[in-house]
This record gives structure tokens, sequence and C-alpha cells, in this order.
């Protein structure tokens, strides 16, 4: 059975409300906002972009700021960004491609 999805209008409404918090969240650096955005993404099957999930620490829904709330450091040997969230200590990596 497939799911169900929502009417388009509510989904755009949705993402309108994502994009929102995304900013309330930038502006007032609280990770309240990104929870609440994520729990509306899942309610309507919204996903946040990759641009938007790498700012963000999956573990404690910070935004994830360079030289404020994360660190950002550039393994050159394997090619990849390290990224850690100095709130809970978690760390990302992703790999980059070099021009
Ligand atoms: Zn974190």
């Amino acid at each position: 059975m497939q799911k169900r999805r929502k009417p388009s209008w509510q989904i755009r409404i949705a993402k309108e409300r994502i994009k929102k918090l995304l900013k309330l969240a930038k502006e007032k650096n609280e990770s309240r906002y990104i929870s609440l955005a994520k729990k509306i993404g899942m309610r309507y099957n919204v996903r946040l972009s990759k641009k938007i999930k790498r700012k963000l620490c999956k573990k404690c829904d910070t935004l994830l700021i360079p030289g404020k709330t994360c660190s950002i450091r550039l393994d050159s040997k394997n090619k990849c960004i390290i990224i850690k969230c100095k709130k809970c200590n978690s760390i990302y990596r992703y790999p980059y491609k070099r021009k």
C-alpha cells in the first residue's frame, strides 16, 4: 500500500514554515526551532534539503555555525571536511571534491 500523501498546498505551507523556522533558529540561535522544523517535515513528508541537513547537528539539533557552534577542519589526506559540534561533540565527515 502506498503512503497517503498530503495535498500539495499543505506541503507548500509546511515548506514555508520550515524555512521560516530555520531562519529564526539562525537569528536566535535556538535549537528548538530546528526540532520544530524537523517535526513539521516529518508530519508532511517534507525532507530537508541536503544543504540544510549539513548545517544541522543530527544529535542535538543545533545549527552548525563555523567558529560558533561548531568547528570545521579539512582533512586533506582523506579529502573530507570534519565538522565537530561544540555542544554535544558529535563529529561529522563529509567528502569534498577538489576542482
Ligand atoms: Zn550537536
